[in-house]
């Protein structure tokens, strides 16, 4: 399994491939913008993309998901209550254009996967009511639920901090500290560093 990670956008969102080396399968995460370069790399590593993945709806995580579904003419995995926001043109998320059939939900204990790779879900809200984590190997995709040394705003529709708290230590922090913390923005971290030093946990 290879993971390779471009940051998008204005806001250098953190889009994620996962690649499946055997069968060349991928999921991508969050593609936020800039679709031909993310298309260019996509092609150049050989990707059979198989889905796309969101950790939430927000624009700058979802703003090249309508030409990178078009191009593989795969599906788009997003809770359905981020979904809801999407469709009702909520500030600061993004819009879904084209096929709607390609839109599925997705929800705690999904699974879904790419060669011999499995892909787990694991609702995480606070950040967006539809905010979820994937998880894949000892590697946790953490949107903008959770950052190095940071959390997510929880400030637009739909944000909640008590909730976005509670997720990150009943969901989160109860994985082993040895696991990789990939978040939307910024670096990567640890579940023990996250555990150990960050002041909002
Ligand atoms: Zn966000």
């Amino acid at each position: 399994m290879v993971i390779k990670t471009i940051a998008v956008g204005m806001f250098a969102a953190n889009c994620y491939f996962i690649m499946d080396e055997d069968t060349k399968e991928t999921a991508v995460i969050d593609p936020g913008g800039d679709s031909e370069d993310l298309i260019e790399i996509l092609d150049k590593m050989g990707a059979l993309v198989k889905f796309i993945l969101l950790t939430h709806g927000h624009a700058d995580h979802t703003g090249a998901i309508t030409e990178i579904s078009s191009k593989y003419n795969v599906p788009i995995y997003i809770n359905e209550k981020d979904q809801e926001l999407m469709f009702n043109n909520a500030y600061m998320f993004g819009s879904i254009k084209g096929d709607n059939t390609l839109i599925k939900n997705i929800c705690d204990d999904d699974k879904l996967c790419i060669g011999s790779t499995e892909i787990s879900t694991v609702e995480t809200p606070g950040h967006t009511p539809g905010g979820v984590c994937f998880i894949v190997e000892d590697n946790i995709f953490t949107g903008d639920t959770l950052f190095y040394g940071s959390v997510g705003r929880t400030d637009l529709p739909g944000g909640s901090y008590n909730t976005l708290i509670s997720s990150i230590k009943t969901k989160l922090l109860v994985m082993p500290d040895n696991y990789t913390v990939l978040p939307g923005h910024g670096p990567k971290s640890t579940i023990k560093i996250e555990k150990g030093s960050n002041p909002f946990l």
